[in-house]
C-alpha cells in the first residue's frame, strides 16, 4: 500500500469521502487520490516522495509555481505582524487600488475569502441593485456552490432550472435560467421574452470548468449589448480567468466591460482570497453604504493579502503573459501534433496560461460538445501520465494550467511521455 493510499483510507474515517472538495477524490478517473506534501516551482511531491510536473497548480492559483520565495517571504513577514484583526489594514487598501487599476471595468471592489463568496455576493448585489430576481447562467459554467448557481437546465430553454444538488430548494433554482454557451440566438430570444425580469447574467468569459471552452466574440458582444439594453447586470466570473489569461483578465483580452467582475484563485496567490467589484453606482448599494448586506470575519485577511499582492506584483513583469501563453501553446500544439501523427482523435487549445485537452477531433464550443469527448480515453491517458510523473487534472472536464516555472524542460518531458503513450494507444 502506498502512503497516499494509506492516508486516503484513514481520511475517509473523519472526512466525508476522504476529501474536502469532491474533484480531489479521483471519482472521475478512478483510483486513489495522490496526497501531496510539498511543491516547488513546476513540481509537486506526493506522500511517497514521487515528483510530478504539475498542470493543476491548485486549480489555477499557483501561476508563479509552488513556493515562490518572494511570496513565501511576504506571507512570513505579514504573519509576524499578526494573523487577523477584524479591522481594516493598509494591505487591503493596496490590494483594492491595484485591482481597480488592473481590471478595466472595476471602480470599486470588495474582498472576500473564496470564489464562491464572490459570486454569491455579486448575484445578491445585482438583485438588490435591479430589484429583479431572475438570473441567467450557462450550461457547464461553474460559479461556486451557492444555492442559486447549483442549477441545471429545465425542460426547455425558456423554462427555469432545476437544482443540480440535493438540498437546493426548487423555489431557489426557479429563479435561474440555464442557457447554452456561445448560443446567440437563444440568448436574444430569452431577452426578448423576459429581459425586464433579468437581474443578472453570470458567465465565465472563458469557460474553464467544463474543460476549456473559448467564447466566440459575437456571443460576448451580444451579451454586453443585451444586458445594456434591458438593464441587466453583466457579471464576468473571472475567478479562474482573472490574471490567468492576461494582465487585464478576459475582459481586457476580449475588449468587453462587464458591470461586475468576480475574482479568486490567482488573486490570492494560493491563500483564500476572493473579490467582487465593478461599477461604482452598483458597488455603492453594498452595506454599510447601501441596503445589500455582505460581510466576512476574515475578509481581506492580511496574510492572504500579502500572498496575493506579492503574486500580482510578479505577474506584472514585462513579458510575463507572453511567456506564459507561449508555454501553454507549446504544450497544446505539441500534444495535438503527436496525437495527429498517431491518428488519435484528439485536440487541444490554450488561452493565456490555461488550456484544454480534448479526446475529440476539434475543440468543443458548448457543453454538449464537451460531453462528446471520449472520457475513457482521457482516463487511460491520465493514469499513464501520472505513472510517468506528469499530473494533469484528474477529470476529463477540467481545464489545465501552466505556471511561470514551467520551462522548456518540463514541456519537453511532458511531450515525450505523451509520445510514448500515443504511439502505443
Ligand atoms: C473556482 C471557481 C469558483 C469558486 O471558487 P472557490 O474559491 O472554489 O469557491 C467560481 N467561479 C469560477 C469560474 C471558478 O473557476
Amino acid at each position: 500500500m502506498t502512503n497516499s493510499q494509506n492516508l486516503f483510507e484513514k481520511s475517509r474515517i473523519h472526512i466525508p469521502g476522504g476529501v474536502n472538495s469532491p474533484v480531489r477524490a479521483f471519482g472521475s478517473v478512478g483510483g486513489t487520490p495522490l496526497f501531496f506534501k510539498r511543491g516547488k516551482g513546476a513540481f509537486v511531491w506526493d506522500a511517497d516522495d514521487k515528483a510530478y510536473i504539475d498542470y493543476v497548480g491548485s486549480w489555477g492559483p499557483m501561476i508563479l509555481g509552488h513556493a515562490h520565495p518572494e511570496v513565501i517571504k511576504a506571507v512570513c513577514d505579514a504573519a509576524q505582524q499578526g494573523l487577523s484583526f477584524g479591522a481594516p489594514t493598509e494591505l487591503e487598501l493596496e490590494m483594492a487600488d491595484l485591482l481597480c487599476s488592473l481590471v478595466p471595468s472595476m471602480d470599486q471592489v470588495r474582498l472576500v475569502s473564496s470564489g464562491t463568496e464572490a459570486t454569491m455576493s455579486a448575484i445578491r448585489l445585482a438583485r438588490g441593485y435591479t430589484g429583479r430576481s431572475a438570473i441567467i447562467k450557462f450550461e457547464g459554467c461553474y460559479h461556486g456552490h451557492a444555492d442559486s448557481l447549483l442549477v441545471k437546465a429545465g425542460s426547455g430553454a425558456l423554462t427555469f432550472g432545476n437544482p443540480s444538488s440535493a438540498g437546493v430548494p426548487p423555489e431557489t433554482a426557479q429563479h435561474t435560467l440555464v442557457l447554452d454557451y456561445n448560443n446567440v440566438a437563444q440568448l436574444e430570444e430569452t431577452f426578448s421574452k423576459m429581459g425586464d425580469k433579468i437581474a443578472a447574467v453570470i458567465i465565465e468569459p472563458v469557460a474553464g470548468n467544463m474543460n476549456l471552452v473559448a467564447p466566440e466574440k459575437a456571443f460576448l458582444d451580444s451579451l454586453r449589448s443585451l444586458c445594456t439594453k434591458h438593464g441587466s447586470v453583466l457579471i464576468f466570473d473571472e475567478v479562474m480567468t482573472g490574471f490567468r489569461v492576461g494582465l487585464s483578465s478576459a475582459q481586457g483580452l476580449y475588449g468587453i466591460k462587464p458591470d461586475l467582475t468576480t475574482l479568486g484563485k490567482v488573486v490570492g496567490g494560493g491563500m483564500p482570497v476572493g473579490a467582487f467589484g465593478g461599477k461604482r453606482d452598483i458597488m455603492q448599494c453594498l452595506a454599510p453604504l447601501g441596503p445589500v448586506y455582505q460581510a466576512g470575519t476574515l475578509s481581506g485577511n492580511p496574510v492572504a493579502m500579502a500572498a496575493g499582492l506579492a503574486t500580482l506584483k510578479l505577474l506584472q513583469a514585462p513579458g510575463f503573459f507572453e511567456n506564459l501563453s507561449t508555454t501553454a501553446r507549446k504544450l497544446t500544439e505539441g500534444l495535438a501534433s503527436i496525437a495527429r501523427e498517431s491518428g488519435i482523435a484528439f485536440s487541444a487549445q490554450s488561452v493565456g496560461g490555461m488550456f484544454g485537452l480534448y479526446f475529440r477531433e476539434t475543440p468543443p464550443k458548448s457543453y454538449a460538445e464537451v460531453m462528446q469527448c471520449d472520457k475513457a480515453a482521457f482516463n487511460r491517458f491520465f493514469h499513464f501520465m501520472v505513472d510517468q510523473g506528469v499530473y494533469f487534472a484528474p477529470s476529463a472536464f477540467e481545464a489545465g494550467f501552466v505556471s511561470m516555472a514551467h520551462g522548456k524542460d518540463e514541456i519537453e518531458r511532458t511531450l515525450l511521455c505523451a509520445q510514448n503513450y500515443f504511439s502505443k494507444a
